[in-house]
């Protein structure tokens, strides 16, 4: 799969070796750091927790964002508020004493940055330094630029993304921190790129950068996309790139051909300067192909870190029946084997504390025995959490034949995304409408990790329902499956990869429309979920044991970065003969 058409490069100076440097603009490190929105913060998270488990010579950059990312407030109608949740990086962090500067309309900003040390099973080290320009000397505005996760306007991310980037960069060297990978996680660390080059000429934005300098930075860079609609990769106009980095940098970015469409494009920036870059599910890399059709995108599929969201009383079942699934994950394997009423069990206890959870949460008490669903995400308008709602009385007959039927929401909604506030307005509103003895539906407030991990664990079906193909993978039925959960979804991102029909959960077929693929959502709870939930508990667990044995060994991090490993940081150079054999399996 890998593109004649990409450029060459010497499999001789690569490295197979050293130090890599994660570049994330949110990294999900603490429950008790607000530094993440949504499932790419909790990927880059789960990641170094992996990288640590692993004994991965890895460190990583991210921004500090001292307020933190929203906490969600929902009145009695669904109408959301945010409020601002600062927090203390003394509580967390140690200050390092390094200060480097980054450009910014001309001014000098500086930069200081906080480590956070992440240890892994064996006490390996993953250092996270969270870049800070609320730093004395700094204008008001400036020391504001590390305060908010995607807040402010596009002038404020661009300064972000130049903080991040560069000042990243310039903060590595200073820590003394000899970097061979560059992995710019997502396009908003594309201008780290841009700082490379300028430090392989010897420094300052003027003069123009030979093919030498830049295939010198290739080497270095690795990318990674997670985006496969245009409009969410980072665009910036001229003059916006002109004011915001100087006419220099600007013009420098223009030549090297990383604007498209008069815009200066962080995916095109990202890709031009990596010599490795990768979509985050198959279906995902082939999209992203096909948006652009210049460059060789690999795919290495997303997974989550096991021991943070595999439940206690699962982990506690494993450990008993499978206690090497610590060391390797491939072990879970043996699930297939469980015992099928030590699944059940230890489900029921997940559940129970995700129904406690709720009941403290929202004072809804909810029952045990009944079929319950969860669907909690980020509230984007594509993964159409109003699905289920398209057929209400078609609904509350299903939930008639399964003898009642409990649907738990969550999710926040972009302080900005007036249509996703839309949307959680309309589920609460049906919630209230078609709340009866058979059928509650709950939207719970402050979607966040620790009621992420309650939810993914403790309801009995993960449903999912992006429009495709814009679920780039999806992550959360990955964390009920490391539960046993099994999932009902729309085949897109890691869905397509992950389902085995009757198996490991439950497809919805592609329909023209909407309603069509709700029909078929209906279609597969009334005829495949709802009988085998209510008849047979034992077949059940034996779903539960398939999904675990067959899902948990593979959407995890733990295998995930080591696909890293072998193709984008230090990547196996095959012998012709067997380049010859890859080729035969390309797409
Ligand atoms: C896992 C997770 C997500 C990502 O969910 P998707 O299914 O990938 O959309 C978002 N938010 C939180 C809090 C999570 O734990």
């Amino acid at each position: 799969m890998h593109n004649s058409s990409a450029k060459p490069f010497s499999y001789l100076t690569l490295p197979t070796t050293g130090r890599v440097a994660y570049f994330s603009m949110e990294i999900a490190i603490n429950p008790g750091m607000p530094t993440y929105s949504g499932g790419l913060g909790m990927l880059a998270g789960d990641t170094l927790r992996s990288a640590a488990d692993m004994d991965l010579p890895l460190v990583a950059f991210t921004l500090l964002h001292r307020k933190g990312y929203f906490q969600q407030h929902l009145d009695g109608t669904g109408q959301q508020s945010e409020e601002v949740q600062p927090w203390n990086p003394e509580e967390f962090c140690a200050e390092e004493a390094a200060r480097v500067t980054v450009s910014i309309e001309g001014r000098k900003v500086t930069v200081r940055a906080w480590r956070y040390d992440l240890t892994g099973q064996s006490g390996h080290v993953v250092p996270i330094y969270l870049l800070d320009t609320d730093v004395d000397g700094n204008s008001g505005w400036d020391r504001g630029l590390t305060d908010h996760l995607y807040g402010g306007d596009t002038n404020y991310r661009l300064q972000q993304e130049i903080v991040l980037g560069m000042g990243g960069v310039r903060m590595a060297s200073a820590l003394g921190l000899e970097v061979n990978v560059f992995h710019m996680n997502e396009g908003h660390a594309a201008l780290l790129t841009l700082a490379l080059v300028e430090s392989a000429m010897g420094g300052g934005p003027e003069g123009f950068a030979t093919d030498a300098d830049i295939e010198l930075v290739r080497q270095k860079c690795v990318f990674t996309t997670h985006t496969p609609v245009p409009a969410g990769h980072d665009r910036f106009s001229s003059e916006q790139t002109n004011r915001i980095m100087g006419s220099d940098r600007s013009s420098h970015l223009e030549r090297l051909g990383c604007f498209k469409d008069g815009m200066l494009n962080m995916t095109l920036l990202a890709l031009k300067f990596s010599r490795y870059a990768n979509g985050v599910a198959l279906q995902h890399g082939k999209v992203s192909r096909e948006m652009f059709p210049e460059y060789a995108i690999d795919s290495i599929t997303n997974g989550v870190h096991g021991p943070t969201w595999i439940s206690t009383p699962v982990q506690l079942m494993l450990d008993q029946h499978i206690p090497a699934w610590r060391r390797d994950h491939l072990y879970l394997r043996n699930a297939i084997d469980l015992p099928e009423d030590a699944i059940l069990k230890a489900h029921a206890r997940a559940k129970r504390e995700l129904f406690a959870a709720v009941e403290q949460r929202s004072g809804h008490k909810l029952d045990p025995q009944m079929l319950t669903l969860g669907f909690a995400r980020r509230v984007a308008t594509y993964k159409r959490a109003n699905l289920l709602f398209t057929d209400p009385e078609r609904l509350k007959k299903i939930a008639a034949e399964a003898g009642g039927l409990q649907i738990l929401y969550a999710g926040k909604a972009h302080p900005q995304d007036e249509p996703g506030k839309a949307l959680i307005r309309e589920v609460v509103e049906r919630a209230s409408e078609l709340e009866s003895s058979l059928l509650k539906i709950v939207y719970l407030e402050n979607y966040a990790w620790d009621l992420g991990a309650l939810l993914t664990s403790g309801v009995d079906v993960w449903v999912n329902t992006p429009r495709r193909p814009y679920e780039a993978s999806g992550t959360s039925g990955m964390k009920a499956a490391m539960n046993g959960v099994p999932s009902l979804s729309i085949l897109d991102g890691w869905w397509i990869e992950g389902c085995f029909e009757g198996v490991t959960g439950w497809a919805i077929p592609d329909g023209k429309d909407d309603a069509e693929e709700a029909t078929s959502l209906y279609d597969k709870l009334e005829n495949a979920v709802v009988p085998l939930y209510r008849e047979d508990p034992v077949k059940w667990a034996r779903i539960m044991r398939t999904t675990l044995a067959l899902n948990g060994t593979f959407f995890n991090t733990n295998r995930m970065v080591q696909q890293y490993t072998r193709n984008a940081y230090y990547p196996v150079q095959l012998l012709d003969g067997a380049r010859v054999v890859e080729a035969a399996f390309a797409d």
